[in-house]
């Protein structure tokens, strides 16, 4: 048994034939598939979510950062105002300190040896002040220190210290004299120390600080590093010890730009691989697009080449599922292919009055005992009618080489089935024909050889009958018998002559003849059979029949033989047996129709075709030409037998003949050509 192979190529063959131009079947599927411009860029789609969330999280970065400066500018400004208070109150003390010793002075007689020895002076020298400066009303000097009596600074000042502006604190020394002029104690300080007294550590390590002067100039600081360009900062000007002074504060803290922070690297990497992510993905689509249009113009190319084909083509699963149908086949049983595709047995065109067989044959071709050549089938198309099929299944293989159904060609062989019956038919019609001629022959050998016995027993009667009269002697009902005996021999001598003539093909002896005395001469014949199964008759003739053109001694044959089968259908039936004979007009006027009808067993649901079959009979003794002769007879006088169901419950046989002289088209024109 060959093998059919399910193979699906994603790419088109290598050298395919030219082919027709091809509608790519459309896109099936969900909304998303069926839009062309969404399909073509949905590589792109990873990239663009991509792209929005990276724009999301830099959204973030820089909110986090302005937050972030925020925060550390709001510390710094609480810082810097903290610190320039504590600078600020220091300055106070250190002034507070230089009234004490400008009071002490005035107290001590404004000598300068109560200056230079102040414990004060001494103090302040070495905490802060760098020197102390007495000046008269009139600004001359009037001591100064330090100077070379004094002790020298202290050892842990360091260069730095001197540098840059110092600050200086006055105070004003009392009048001399009631409203005079005022002395003035100045002394002068190191922003540098100041600030390095007062600098709390953790300040120092959060801030790079420096007092500056309206020129930017440095005047004291923690570092000497020029402030960076990204770092935040921040001044508050100084009290008026240091005027003209800011205190600056700048952050060592740099708040990272958002775009050079951790995540947003993270980012980039991502957006990188995404983005090469997309370019694989968009060139695999298109790849894949490629395949798939070159699949459904194959599809396309197969499906119009199996819809185009005479064949059906079947595919079942393993469980005799039909999991594909062609057009071919879904017309050639009057469904369409979506109604079939899915079906379990038993299917819809199998013949309803026959499904134990279909199922029968179904389990066989499932487990694979299918004949090799074929095997014939009879279907059942939509609308009823019968049709013949050649299956011819084969094993179903995918790709891996196993086996997951059947599949079948079916070849529609009504016509072809036909054919061969009509032929089949022909050739027994022949062999009918052969037989007939020879029962002819043999009939008229018959006819010939009875001729001659049936003359001379005429001839013999006759003369006896002569010779009887003649001596006087003779019974009268001898004499009756015997011319009763010569009657019948002369009948049966032209009954015999006729049908040889009929069966020698002779011209029939057509004249106008009463029917009526045809039926009731047909009738007399039979009195003997019908009386005796006790079979009550009944004649119903129209009272004026027109006459026929006939010949009386064959018509006379088909009554006796129509009215003697009514007789041997009620043989076997219980009484009252009944036969009615009718004859009636029809046709308005121009036929005459003749029914022999009866209350016996009927047709049987067998039509006249049937019936007037040579050789057809249900009798065991039966010839089966009877019915045969006669439609030949009543065909011969351009009539038509017919057969139907009798009122009586019975058959009802009838010939129609054309009514002499009456106008039939066909009766005449076949008349003409005969
Ligand atoms: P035969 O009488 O030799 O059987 P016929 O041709 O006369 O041959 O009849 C053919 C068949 O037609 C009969 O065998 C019978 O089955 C059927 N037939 C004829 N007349 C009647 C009838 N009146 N009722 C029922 N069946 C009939």
């Amino acid at each position: 048994m060959s093998q059919v192979l399910l193979h699906v190529d994603m790419s088109p063959p290598l050298s395919a034939p030219p082919r027709p131009a091809l509608a790519v079947p459309p896109r099936r599927g969900n909304w998303l598939v069926r839009q062309p411009w969404l399909l073509a860029t949905l590589w792109a789609w990873p990239l663009i979510l991509s792209l929005v969330f990276v724009a999301g999280v830099m959204a973030w970065l820089v909110h986090q950062e302005d937050a972030e400066r925020d925060i550390v500018q709001r510390t710094m400004i609480a810082d810097a105002l903290s610190l320039e208070s504590q600078i600020s109150a220091r300055l106070e003390a250190e002034l507070v300190k230089l009234r004490g010793l400008a009071d002490n002075v005035a107290k001590g007689g404004r000598g300068t040896a109560t200056f230079y020895q102040s414990p004060l002076l001494l103090d302040g020298l070495r905490r802060l002040w760098i020197s102390v400066t007495w000046l008269d009303e009139n600004g001359r000097i009037v001591a100064h220190a330090p100077d070379d009596s004094l002790p020298p600074r202290h050892a842990d000042r360091s260069m730095f210290d001197d540098e840059g502006l110092s600050g200086h604190l006055s105070v004003s020394l009392p009048p001399t004299t009631p409203g005079g002029a005022q002395g003035m104690m100045i002394a002068r300080f190191s922003a540098a120390a100041v600030l390095r007294q007062k600098l709390p550590w953790w300040l120092a390590s959060k801030y790079d600080i420096r007092i500056v002067d309206v020129s930017d100039e440095v005047i004291a600081g923690t570092t000497r590093t020029p402030r960076g360009e990204e770092q935040l900062w921040y001044r508050v000007p100084m009290g008026p010890a240091l005027p003209q002074a800011w205190l600056e504060l700048t952050a060592q803290h740099r708040v990272t730009p958002w775009w050079r922070t951790m995540p947003m690297a993270l980012m980039a990497g991502f957006l990188v691989l995404v983005a090469l992510a997309s370019a694989m993905l968009r060139r695999q689509m298109r790849s894949v697009s490629r395949a798939e249009t070159a699949w459904r113009t194959e599809v396309a190319w197969r499906s119009a080449m199996e819809d185009s084909l005479a064949v059906g083509i079947r595919a079942r699963d393993m469980d005799g599922r039909l999991v594909y149908v062609n057009k071919t086949m879904a017309d050639m049983v009057g469904y369409q292919p979506e109604e079939l595709v899915g079906l379990l047995p038993p299917m819809p065109y199998w013949v309803a009055d026959d499904l134990d067989h279909s199922m029968r044959m179904h389990r066989r071709n499932m487990a694979g005992q299918a004949p090799r050549e074929g095997y014939e089938s009879r279907w059942q198309h939509r609308d009823g009618h019968i049709i013949d099929v050649m299956v011819f299944e084969a094993p179903l293989v995918d790709a891996k080489g196993v086996q997951i159904g059947w599949m079948a060609s079916v070849l529609n062989i009504t016509e072809k089935k036909r054919m061969e019956e009509r032929e089949r038919r022909q050739l027994e019609t022949m062999a009918h024909h052969a037989r007939l001629t020879m029962i002819g022959e043999v009939a008229s050998t018959l006819a010939h050889e009875l001729n001659q016995p049936l003359s001379a027993i005429a001839s013999y009667n006759a003369g006896v009958l002569n010779a009887m009269q003649a001596s006087g002697t003779a019974d009268p009902h001898l004499l009756k018998a015997l011319q009763r005996m010569g009657e019948q021999a002369g009948h049966a001598g032209r009954i015999v002559r006729r049908i040889r003539e009929f069966l020698t093909r002779h011209e029939p002896q057509l004249e106008p003849c009463d029917l009526a005395d045809v039926i009731r001469s047909g009738m007399n014949l039979l009195k003997r059979d019908i009386a005796r199964q006790n079979v009550q008759t009944e004649v119903a003739l129209d009272a004026a029949l027109p006459q026929v053109r006939a010949d009386t001694v064959l018509l006379e044959q088909v009554v006796v033989n129509l009215v003697r089968n009514a007789c041997d259908a009620l043989a076997t039936q219980p009484e009252p047996r009944r036969i009615r004979v009718t004859a009636n007009v029809v046709s308005g006027g121009r036929f005459v129709r003749v029914t022999v009808a009866d209350n016996g067993p009927g047709l049987q649901g067998r039509l006249v075709d049937e019936l007037c079959a040579p050789f057809f009979t249900t009798k065991s003794e039966g010839m089966g030409m009877g019915l045969a002769i006669c439609r030949s007879i009543v065909e011969l006088h351009y009539g038509v037998l017919d057969a139907e169901a009798s009122a009586l419950g019975g058959a009802a046989f009838s010939f129609s003949l054309p009514v002499h002289g009456a106008a039939t088209g066909s009766a005449a024109s076949q008349e003409e050509s005969a």
